[in-house]
């Protein structure tokens, strides 16, 4: 049978917290022509602990490819014209594998993990110098939420890694690094690398001088040896090598030439290339980063200081000031799976529209503690405010409504640190399907939201750095490469006073969780 021709394609792999999903984009109109997505298996073994097996996350990513392809076939697609791949990931999460054998040493320890608390208790009092020795190198407080601890926990916990370093078999790497590892080979000449990026969340990386840094490598007691190569985030690492099926096969020899975190993919995706341009990523947790162009913009409210992108060696690093906060999407996955009070995600938004307000009842998410703007790791989830009247739709509501809250102390944080408050915010992420949580986020934040119909933004960021790599060359990152993409507005209903009063309660709330670990 005759194919369409289309032009050169370009494939993306987005491994989330609560997903994979493969993409296939046409790079002349970023229209989005085939995907596939498979949930992946979270491990609570004790509480506070957050694993998943890296496994089964490479498994997902092989399925997601074959499907997808399989889709293309059906669409009279030639999967031939997929010129290259780009990945994106969970950023923080920590692999450590043995490169003889190509298996795991451990699960990977998710970025929400706590189990490192008392870890970063040891480390915080033998900062070397003054208590911004990391922070001044790094841009991130010393917390559990980075790679380093959780390599550090790794280190003095598991025999098997001891084991593999001492026998210089161990690598380490974030989500992106174990799956470039293995799909360009593994123990077959898997190439070892990471990207700026994610480097720039292990806080092992210098993100002045784009390099690993010695002297905190020292401090974590981390050999640099089990560190991977850093890369840019857009050129060739090296070909796709898969031997694991037919389809996924068909991929072979097609270069992996992007590679980002998935909050740095999702700023690309939604073309923040400027000075002051932001966006939120509605997903597990939820991420506001703003462009701070090549200047390394320090926050005075708690917010985060990160590699934006480098868009291939020889171009400049971007830097962003980031709100990150632990659970958003999380939180409706909890009332899924641990209440049941919903049978899939996408049910809340029907129980929340039968009551149209929490009528009182507040609901602070802090299962890992709280990230941005507060930083507390002895917070813990509260739900508030209860009466006799207070029914499951009331609490689906506040768990909306509390998204909404935490996205504005973010937004508040990041107006105060850069000086001119946004006029709108640009979101995307699997949460923003959810109407009446864009509507809330308008309300709360009262400045319109602004969501791209094609909501896959991460994937099309990595597919975009993918397709721009030297050596690739079929996307150039101009704004018009993006006809396909359109925009829906949610303007802000209620009146401010409303709005203030519901944010004045919510940081009550807020006030109630911490604490309560001592
Ligand atoms: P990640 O990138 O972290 O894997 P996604 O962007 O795929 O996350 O979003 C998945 C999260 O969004 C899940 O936690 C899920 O519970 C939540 N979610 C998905 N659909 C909806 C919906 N319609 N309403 C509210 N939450 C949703």
């Amino acid at each position: 049978t005759k194919k369409a021709v289309l032009g050169p394609l370009v494939g993306a792999v987005d491994q989330g917290t609560s997903s994979t999903r493969f993409l296939v984009f046409n790079s002349k109109t970023a229209e989005l022509l085939s995907h596939h997505q498979v949930e992946i298996k979270q491990e609570f073994p004790r509480e506070g602990w957050v694993e998943q097996d890296p496994k089964e996350i490479l498994m997902s990513v092989y399925e997601c490819i074959e499907k997808t392809c399989e889709k293309l076939e059906q669409l009279n697609i030639d999967i031939s014209n997929i010129k290259a791949i780009g990945v994106s990931n969970q950023r923080e999460t920590t692999v450590v594998w043995d490169k003889i054998t190509g298996e795991p040493l451990y699960n990977a320890v998710v970025w929400l993990d706590l189990r490192t608390q008392s870890t970063v208790e040891n480390l915080s009092k033998r900062i070397p110098g003054n208590n911004n020795f990391v922070k001044s190198k790094t841009g991130l407080p010393l917390s559990t939420y980075f790679s380093a601890v959780k390599v550090r926990w790794l280190l003095d916990n598991v025999r098997n890694v001891q084991k593999a370093v001492e026998e210089d078999r161990a690598l380490f790497g974030t989500i992106d690094s174990w799956l470039i590892w293995c799909l360009t080979g593994g123990t077959n000449g898997g190439v070892h690398c990471t990207d700026v990026t994610n480097a720039s969340r292990t806080m092992l990386f210098n993100i002045h001088s784009l390099e690993w840094d010695k002297e905190l490598c020292e401090f974590f007691e981390i050999p640099m040896k089990i560190l991977p190569n850093v890369r840019s985030s857009s050129e060739i690492y090296g070909l796709m090598k898969i031997s694991h099926s037919l389809k996924a096969g068909a991929l072979e020899g097609v270069p992996i030439s992007g590679c980002l975190g998935d909050q740095s993919a999702a700023l690309v995706g939604q073309m923040c290339f400027r000075d002051g341009q932001a966006k939120n990523t509605y997903g597990t947790g939820c991420f506001l980063l703003c462009n701070t162009g090549r200047k390394c913009v320090f926050s005075e409210h708690g917010l985060l200081t990160t590699v934006a992108y480098k868009l291939g060696r020889d171009k400049p690093v971007y830097y962003a000031l980031e709100g990150s906060v632990a659970i958003a999407g999380a939180v409706i996955r909890w009332l899924r799976d641990n209440l049941g009070i919903i049978n899939s995600s996408d049910e809340i938004e029907k129980l929340a529209k039968e009551v149209g307000t929490s009528y009182g009842c507040y609901f602070v998410p802090a299962f890992s503690g709280l990230y941005a703007p507060y930083w507390e790791p002895s917070a813990r989830g509260i739900i508030c405010g209860l009466t006799q009247f207070t029914n499951k739709c009331h609490i689906a509501f506040a768990a909306l409504e509390a998204v909404c809250f935490q996205t504005r102390e973010i937004l508040d944080a990041m107006n105060r640190d850069c000086g001119i408050p946004l006029s709108h915010l640009q979101v995307d992420g699997g949460m923003t399907n959810n109407k009446i949580l864009m509507q809330l986020q308008a309300d709360i934040l009262y400045i319109p939201v602004v969501k791209p119909s094609m909501p896959e933004t991460t994937a099309l960021g990595a597919a975009m750095a993918a397709g721009a790599a030297e050596g690739v060359g079929v996307w150039s990152l101009e704004p018009e490469d993006l006809s396909a993409v359109t925009m829906e507005r949610f303007e802000p209903q209620i009146n401010a006073e409303e709005s203030e009063i519901r944010y004045s309660t919510w940081k009550k709330a807020v006030m109630k969780s911490m604490g309560w670990v001592t």
